[in-house]
């Protein structure tokens, strides 16, 4: 009997995804470089096993599947995808797919596509989100590709997506880059909603003072309103993690220091490569960045000796009142900064990314996952949205829950608690909602120094100021 479907690379993301695919009720056939690992896999598959096709050679594999093959490449991201692509090349025919499933940078998604143009076999860049237990239990799936090679995976990678409530999350987005993108996209704002999440818990540790025990109380309560979602969840469990080696807080004896392996940074970088801000996502891959200067941090404390001011008890009271509203102001603002980044690469690249279609697909699997995304949907089908700041649906949330973040803001200044991604969201809302802002100054400033020129307010043309032979 043939495998429906094929796959190499079982690392943490790939034996899961196989699984997921197995338990589904399709055959599925897999290898590894290191062929030990793939005898292991079908070894420790249990009732699943003969599901499993395990093959000793990438030929096997792929004599194994079904035509149309799909082949699912789930390797580290970079040259060891290229490196399979090239493997299996020579041993493919006309139809057959290949899909990226790493956490490709969607360029060089773009790049794939463009060389097995005219070589009859198709490619899916396909970015799937929600760590080794999505991959296991049900993932989110962004697509990217032609129409004709999504009909050939459409129902298994349904079957294998996560479900909010009975909907499947995944979905076929666009052509080439777009799932790559997309996913790139979800991971930056997954850095900008982590690092917020990680100020206001620096605000009650630091300016509060509260037990990491009343910490996850409060997140517990968090997750049952408005913030209601997977990272939330997750928080108030980390919060309550007793270390068993010292019996201490686990948040209180983890370094300080974030890794990163590249996604935020590549939505950053795709966002100023547009002109299109993304300042709550920069301020996140910046703290990660900050967070890294470990030596250097401490070096600096000890020249400036000043610590964060702790809040009276009375304050306290209003500090920690306001840090619902204040976050979900903020996470606004850095998704609706978010979707502008992914609105003007869809005109870039010509994709027409269907974003209620995006957001409905991040509702589960996915580590974004939270109700507040079907709110977002539900604003991209009422009408054509500029950004989500200005969407009907979005604009009471905003006014209701502004001030707490403008009070949380000021108040962590003040206390010389540093709040990046809040500050940031704060500053891009107040900037993007003023009609007069003060890049008139910057104008005149270009033409004095450059003679650059600039608009009037009651004239057409171009005009240079009056800065006479300085
Ligand atoms: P692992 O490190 O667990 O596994 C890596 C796999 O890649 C192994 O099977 C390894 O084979 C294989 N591999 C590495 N280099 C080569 C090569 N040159 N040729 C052939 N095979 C190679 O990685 P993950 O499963 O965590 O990640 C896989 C992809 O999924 C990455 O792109 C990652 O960014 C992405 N991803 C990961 C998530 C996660 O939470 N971990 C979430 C979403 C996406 P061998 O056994 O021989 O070393």
């Amino acid at each position: 009997q043939e495998a429906e479907i094929g796959l190499i690379g079982l690392g943490v993301m790939g034996s899961n995804l196989a699984l997921n695919i197995a338990e589904n009720g399709y055959r599925i056939a897999v290898w590894n470089r290191t062929g030990s690992k793939t005898q292991e896999f079908a070894a420790g598959a249990g009732e699943l096993a003969d599901r499993i096709v395990p093959c000793d050679t990438l030929e096997e594999l792929v004599a194994s599947i079904r035509r149309p093959r799909p082949i699912i490449i789930m390797v580290q991201a970079g040259a060891p995808v290229d490196e399979q692509i090239a493997a299996l090349r020579p041993l493919l025919s006309a139809a057959d797919i290949m899909i990226d499933a790493g956490n490709a940078n969607f360029r060089d998604t773009m790049r794939r596509f463009r060389e097995l143009d005219g070589s009859g076999l198709t490619f899916i860049g396909m970015g799937v989100s929600g760590g080794e237990e999505g991959a296991r239990h049900g993932p989110s799936i962004m697509v990217g590709g032609a129409q004709s090679s999504w009909l050939r995976v459409r129902d298994v990678l349904t079957a294998i997506s996560a479900k909010y409530k009975d909907d499947p999350c995944v979905a076929w987005l666009g052509p080439d880059g777009a799932g790559h993108f997309v996913k790139t996209i979800h991971n930056g704002i997954e850095y900008a909603d982590m690092q917020m999440i990680a100020e206001i818990y620096g605000i009650l540790r630091d300016g509060v003072g509260l037990g990491t025990t009343e910490m996850a109380r409060l997140f517990e309560t968090w997750n049952e309103g408005k913030l209601d979602s997977y990272l939330i969840e997750i928080t108030a469990k980390v919060l309550a993690a007793t270390d068993p080696a010292t019996g201490k807080p686990v948040v209180d004896v983890i370094l300080d220091r974030a890794g990163q392996k590249g996604t935020g940074r590549w939505s950053v970088i795709e966002a100023q490569m547009m002109g299109v801000p993304a300042t709550a996502i920069e301020a996140a891959v910046a703290a990660r960045s900050l967070s890294a200067l470990k030596t250097e941090r401490e070096a600096a404390e000890a020249i400036y000796e000043d610590r964060p001011v702790r809040f009276g008890k009375d304050r306290a009271r209003d500090v920690v009142d306001d840090l619902e509203a204040a976050l979900f102001a903020g996470k606004i603002a850095a998704y609706a900064q978010g979707f502008a980044v992914m609105e003007a690469a869809s005109r870039e690249f010509a994709w027409g990314l269907p974003m209620a279609t995006i957001a409905r697909i991040w509702r589960a699997g996915c580590i974004i996952r939270s109700q507040f995304l079907d709110t977002i949907a539900e604003a991209f089908e009422d009408g054509p949205v500029t950004n989500l700041l200005t969407a009907p649906r979005f604009v009471d949330l905003m006014k209701e829950a502004v001030p707490a973040l403008r009070r949380t803001v000021a108040r962590c200044a003040e206390a010389g608690i540093p709040a990046p991604a809040l500050s940031s969201a704060l500053a891009y809302f107040d900037t993007y909602r003023q009609a007069r802002g003060t890049a008139n100054l910057v104008q005149a400033q270009r033409d004095f120094f450059g003679a650059h020129g600039f608009e009037r307010i009651d004239a057409e043309g171009h005009h240079h100021g009056p800065w006479g032979g300085d």
